[in-house]
């Protein structure tokens, strides 16, 4: 089989169920199939040496494209083509992989549903009338649709693992600095990570292994070694010690979820895994601190969008300052206002001690929680959403309850250590993810239970 017959195959997909499943906010056919080309003709050279050699892929939408329109689904960036590629996107280059097109998310990665993006809203390929998470819902709805084998996505608070636990496929959420964050158009700098969505662990082994490493141009980006991921999938799990938190299977915690959990750990545990309960205390705090800080962070990363330097720029303003407000009144959707709004409050004088001072405490305090429990624990396992998808428009209206959606995904953010959603089972028809976390740079002991599913 040719690269170019995979992105052949790639684009009828395409053709043929991106119409209903929305996926896709920009194709790249041409260059994509003068790129496999190229590969096609290295192959025959017998001269092909990238690790994902030949293999299609989506990129997210936020994460910057040299010369290939990038708009984080913001009115604000319709019309972006950037100058050049984010790190991850280089990475892909040399392992020589081929960009199908860039993929449909919540407007600036602010969402749980894709309802937020300001061009369309992504289905869910299970059932057309649910939604496929967020942010990185066009990411996981087309490797669960088989238009991509691979897709990158980012998450904040739980964007690569939500939607990917909604479409029933794999995502990753590396270590915090795991994985260059330059190229990433910036939502919380001190949250948000690229990760791989793939269709199995041996895949997503592979693409994090392509795409991680430490970087010159991030300086948050982590100086440690990148082991071989691919050697951690050994199904053997005898002997590891597994903490589930009960916080994480309490209230709200639909019952099919609870027990497809409970289900998961019992495979575990014929395969020499022990488990205990154990709690994360401050877990009930995560969710106002998630989004009291990464609105702070937002407000301030969002005001390089002023209708000068990039995208929108409103027609005929009276002055300098109608020119800021009204770009950014006319380009940005309403959550990214509601959220450079909260922020903006939260940092302003008088108000920081008592808000952002303070949850960065209660950070500090969460963090602690995932310490005190790896200390004793080789991994953390829960499920990864409360719910399976839900309708669309059923959230929409309340942000709060939208929020709500991420209370088991966003403490693993603030902690900063890795988290995995694998499929784990089905309600009503709507595939369940189960949530593996690790120690910080643990991705090997993390995909090591997660293959034991496979
Ligand atoms: N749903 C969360 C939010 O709206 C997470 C977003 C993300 O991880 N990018 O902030």
């Amino acid at each position: 089989i040719t690269s170019s017959d995979l992105v052949s195959e790639s684009y009828k997909r395409i053709n043929e169920v991106d119409g209903k499943v929305q996926a896709f906010l920009t194709l790249d056919e041409e260059n994509a199939r003068a790129a496999a080309k190229k590969i096609d003709e290295k192959l025959a050279a017998d001269e092909g040496k990238g690790l994902l050699f030949g293999m299609p892929i989506g990129v997210k939408d936020n994460i910057v494209t040299k010369g290939l329109r990038t708009t984080c689904a913001s009115k604000i960036l319709e019309n972006f083509d950037p100058i050049y590629d984010a790190t991850v996107v280089n990475k892909l280059t040399d392992a020589e992989t081929i960009t199908i097109g860039k993929l449909n998310m919540d407007e600036f990665a602010m969402g749980s549903s894709n309802e937020n993006s300001g061009f369309q809203a992504t289905r869910n390929p299970w059932n057309l009338e649910t939604v496929p998470g967020g942010s990185s819902g066009g990411s996981a709805a087309s490797v669960a649709a088989g238009e991509v084998l691979f897709s990158l996505g980012s998450d904040t608070g739980g964007s690569i693992r939500q939607p990917a636990s909604f479409c029933g496929v794999v995502g990753l959420k590396p270590t915090y600095g795991r994985v260059s964050r330059f190229g990433l158009v910036a939502f919380a700098s001190s949250l948000d990570q690229i990760g791989p969505i793939t269709r199995t662990v041996e895949d997503n082994a592979y693409l994090l292994q392509a795409i991680s490493g430490v970087d010159p141009m991030d300086s948050t980006s982590a100086n440690v070694s990148v082991p071989n991921f691919a050697e951690s999938l050994t199904g053997d799990v005898k002997g590891l010690k597994i903490a589930v938190p009960k916080e994480y299977l309490g209230e709200g915690v639909q019952e099919e979820v609870r027990q497809s959990v409970l289900d998961s750990l019992k495979v575990l545990e014929k395969l020499g895994a022990t488990w205990e309960e154990v709690s994360l205390p401050h877990s009930k705090y995560a969710l106002a601190t998630y989004y009291l800080l990464s609105s702070s962070e937002a407000s301030a990363n969002l005001s390089r969008f002023d209708g000068v330097r990039y995208g929108y720029r409103t027609e005929q303003p009276e002055n300098l300052i109608d020119l800021y407000k009204k770009s950014r009144s006319e380009g940005f959707g309403d959550e990214v206002k509601r959220r450079i709004m909260l922020g903006t409050f939260a940092l302003s004088s008088g108000y920081y001690d008592a808000y952002y001072k303070k949850a960065q405490k209660v950070r500090t305090l969460i963090k602690k929680d995932f310490e005190d429990v790896f200390a004793k624990y080789d991994v953390i396992i829960g499920p990864t959403t409360p719910t399976p998808a839900f309708k669309l428009g059923e959230k929409i209206d309340d942000p709060l309850t939208m929020y709500a959606n991420d209370i088991l995904t966003i403490p693993v953010n603030l902690a900063g250590v890795p988290g995995i959603s694998v499929p784990c089972g089905f309600s009503n028809g709507l595939p369940l993810g189960l949530q593996i976390i690790g120690k910080h740079f643990d991705e090997s002991t993390v995909y090591r239970v997660a293959h034991a599913f496979e």
